[in-house]
């Protein structure tokens, strides 16, 4: 029973991650009273040379938190207030609403209303996020706002902001002071944050004294911004630069298809081979384990649950945000606002929807109106890493895990992941006008003169989106692009050309700190000499941004390895997933997704024979 009990808790897991999986997790910081500072003039007068710079975070990157009935900040065990993104996990309410139904499905091998309990479970974590039908929040969260310069941030507000985006790792010759970040709720309502935006901009403008400024939207903050854009056109004369990092321009292909109902996951047959080695979120044990364990239950039933927890979440919560329609690529976006909000009572959100779809078929000419008004316009674009494999086209253009290509490079040309534009393939040129310029990748997979901006679009070969805040290379070009004026183009640096290699320092940084803070005189010289070697390695590879991502890992393996040796660091050791692939391999080829239950007898007694190893 207690192996049932671990199965059972491996199902809902993988439940779960198949439904938190679109949003990547958010943690609330920890509590800290908010700064009730109010907002300053800043020591410049207005009088200096730098543009006073707003960022406009992505998917769950503010700090949305849970309020009870008062108003007042829901609190965990430990005091700190608890985060409302992507979802409100309540451990004793999904135990106590799944607990029942889940062992009697399992006795009887029947759905004992564990799909209605799966859609339950959805609703109590989500719920809080659904908009009524006129795509406003309800009252059970709050977005804690920064209506004032960094500068003034609290430590609290700087670990909020931090947890997200990590200046305080990165030097910029921005003043502090000229320092903002617009909180929103990534579930709110999209108009608002439009014109909320624009108000943050003239709040920015009267605190600093500046009259014009830099935007920095991140994913999902570019449909906010382009949505600005087209609301309050007069905005051209307040920019100028606008500095787009994996912007959401046109949407994610994933919420396309999941809105168009084309989910991989539903299919058994994916589910049960290949759907957790294809996420690429797992380790291949744990991946297989899942699959294994997940047997415990007929495959019909399992399908029945999780397609039950989807229509909960797009039917309950997502299709009543407007902000999630934002995300809606519009190619996908008629057929899916067709399926969803046909209805009279979804007549008001669909009013809304229909008002953004036409931001985004007016978005890049937008663009090119700023460029032409004089705002600078910059783009950094991720490349060469399929979309996460929820929706079925995650694999059928490029894209950086998240969102396709075409969406954050306003259009470029290029070939699939893995593969290269075919032989003899002539740059194109619609958006370049210099016959000098090479816009083809060395690799030959991008051809980045049919992106709209193709002198100031930087591409990052296999980055992963949600993980771009590790990049050290585009943290740098940011910190430049927001203080200076001196980088103009791709050509402008040899440092930062158009095409870089993705990268992640995450654990690369820590690593070179700890290396660095040991007394070194006091180890064997081997050791010392061996330690000294790694920490030069890794500081040239962070000085170089041509290092790619093996290049990365090495200097990590030397610093590890190094670090082990003087008793630092312990080896670390991934589980073996051998005996479990080629057990979930061999169920899958001799019983496809049933479940142990619809298996005949003698298979089951072949089974367990192969398990104790008889
Ligand atoms: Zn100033
Ligand atoms: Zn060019």
């Amino acid at each position: 029973m207690k192996r049932s009990l671990q199965h059972i808790l491996a199902l809902l897991l993988c439940a779960a991650l198949l439904l938190t999986a679109l949003p990547f997790g958010a943690a609330a910081a920890d509590a800290q009273p908010a700064s009730e500072t109010e907002g300053k003039r800043t020591a410049c007068g207005a009088d200096c040379p730098y543009y006073p710079t707003i960022i406009v975070p992505g998917l769950g990157q503010s700090s949305t938190i849970v309020i009870d009935e008062n108003g007042d900040p829901v609190l965990d065990k430990d005091g700190n207030k608890v985060s409302s993104f992507p979802a409100y996990v309540q451990t004793g309410k999904l135990v106590g609403r799944l607990l029942g139904p889940a062992l009697l499905s399992l006795v009887t091998q029947r759905d004992v209303g564990l799909s209605k309990a799966g859609a339950d479970a959805i609703d109590i974590c989500f719920g809080l996020n659904a908009c009524d039908l006129n795509g406003q929040l309800g009252n059970q969260v709050m977005t804690e706002k920064f209506p004032y310069s960094y500068a003034e941030y609290s430590e609290y507000d700087r670990d909020v902001v931090n947890h997200h985006i990590p200046f305080e790792q990165y030097p910029t010759d921005l003043p502090r002071d000229h320092l903002y970040y617009f909180e929103y709720n990534s579930f709110g309502n999209h108009i608002d944050l439009a014109n909320e935006l624009y108000d943050f901009i003239q709040m920015v403008k009267a605190q600093t004294g500046h009259d014009k400024v830099n935007l920095v939207p991140l994913s999902q903050g570019a449909s906010i911004t382009s949505a600005m854009i087209e609301y309050h056109p007069e905005i051209a004369d307040q920019l100028h630069k606008i500095l787009f990092v994996v912007p959401a321009l046109d949407g994610s292909k994933i919420i396309g298809d999941v809105f168009n109902g084309r989910i991989t996951f539903l299919n058994p047959d994916y589910l049960y081979s290949g759907f957790l080695e294809d996420m690429r979120l797992l380790d291949e044990h744990t991946a297989r384990l899942i699959e294994v364990a997940a047997r415990i239950l007929p495959d019909e039933l399992i399908a029945k649950v999780l397609s039950s927890a989807v229509d909960e979440l797009v039917g309950g919560v997502m299709i009543r945000s407007t902000s999630m329609w934002a995300l809606c690529p519009s190619a996908d976006y008629p057929s899916a606002a067709e399926k969803y909000l046909s209805s009279p009572e979804m007549a008001e959100i669909r009013r809304q929807t229909d008002r953004y779809y036409q931001v985004q078929l007016h978005a890049r000419d937008n663009i090119l109106a700023l460029k032409e008004a004089g705002v600078q316009i910059f783009d950094l674009a991720e490349y060469d890493f399929p979309l996460i494999n929820v929706g079925e086209s995650w694999n059928k253009q490029n894209g950086d895990f998240i969102i396709q290509l075409d969406s954050t490079s306003m259009g470029a040309t290029s070939a699939n992941c893995g593969e290269t534009l075919p032989e003899g393939y002539v740059q194109q040129n619609t958006h370049c006008t210099n016959p000098a310029h090479n816009h083809i990748s060395p690799d030959n997979v991008i051809d980045a003169s049919t992106g709209l901006l193709p002198d100031t679009t930087f591409y990052f070969k296999n980055n992963r989106h949600d993980l771009t805040q590790h990049n050290d290379t585009i943290l740098k070009i940011a910190m430049n692009l927001i203080a200076h004026d001196d980088l103009t183009d791709v050509f402008s640096d040899p440092d930062f050309p158009q095409f870089l290699p993705g990268r992640n320092v995450s654990k690369l940084k820590p690593l070179l700190a700890q290396a660095k803070e040991l007394d070194t005189t006091k180890l064997p010289p081997a050791k010392a000499d061996a330690l000294n070697d790694a920490i030069v390695q890794a500081q040239d590879v962070l000085a170089h941004t041509d290092g790619t991502m093996e290049d990365i890992a090495a200097a990590e393996q030397a610093l590890t390895d190094a670090l082990v040796a003087v008793g630092e660091a312990e080896v670390e050791k991934e589980k073996d997933p051998t005996f479990l692939r080629n057990l979930s391999e061999w169920l899958y080829r001799n019983f496809g997704a049933n479940g142990y239950s619809e298996f005949p007898r003698t298979a089951l007694q072949k089974l367990f024979g192969k398990l104790l190893g008889r």
